[in-house]
């Protein structure tokens, strides 16, 4: 067997941003949202029947539906051998039951999308340049990069604490800082890769 991309040679080379690494979503058994994969591996799980194409209106297709679905002008595609196949937005996995984890890098942008690009000890929102991050606990004193010990600070609060634990400078977190959970991961993949609205089902994003 051949799989769909390779069943014709072409003799081209793959071009660079090549549409087979448009990303795919990925959804467990129970439909929740697992990661996001290339089109490349996407269409390998979908030929190998380990996972099921999902159209907007929810409709699953394997892969000799799939093929047969015809490519409408807002589909990204693939060609193949006599014409071209629709790159599915969203796979669902049959016989993936793990929860789901959706990693989060922690970089100074996604703590600004975790906390709402506002200062977490006066409320402010002075704009990106004029925001910190904070070390909870100082790094002077062992404090870790972690995301449960760093949040956005204006520059005013982050001079005020200094070396200081909240507790020692007199000043109040608005909450504790944590790893974002799955739905604020995914909210923020969404917002910093390339959004599909057949997405969205999936990810609650309004
Ligand atoms: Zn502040």
């Amino acid at each position: 067997m051949v799989s769909p991309a390779e069943s014709c040679h072409s003799g081209t080379t793959e071009p660079k941003g090549s549409v087979l690494n448009v990303p795919v979503l990925l959804l467990n058994r129970s439909f929740a949202p697992v990661s996001v994969t290339s089109v490349r591996r996407a269409m390998v799980l979908l030929f190998a029947g380990v996972a099921l194409a999902l159209e907007e209106r929810g409709d699953s297709h394997d892969f000799s539906r799939w093929r047969n679905l015809p490519v409408r002008e807002s589909d990204d595609k693939l060609p193949v051998c006599g014409g071209a196949l629709r790159i599915p937005r969203v796979l669902h996995l049959l016989r993936y039951d793990r929860a789901p984890r959706f990693g989060v890098r922690l970089t100074r942008r996604n703590l600004l999308l975790r906390d709402g690009y506002r200062c977490q000890y006066c409320g402010d929102e002075p704009g990106i340049r004029e925001l910190n991050v904070d070390h909870v606990l100082p790094r002077a004193r062992g404090g870790r990069d972690a995301w449960d010990n760093l949040v956005i600070s204006c520059r005013d609060c982050n001079l005020k604490k200094g070396k200081r634990t909240p507790e020692e400078a007199g000043m109040r977190l608005a909450r504790s800082p944590v790893k974002p959970g799955w739905s604020t991961a995914a909210h923020i993949a969404l917002t910093t890769r390339m959004p599909f609205s057949e997405w969205q089902p999936f990810l609650g994003a309004s």
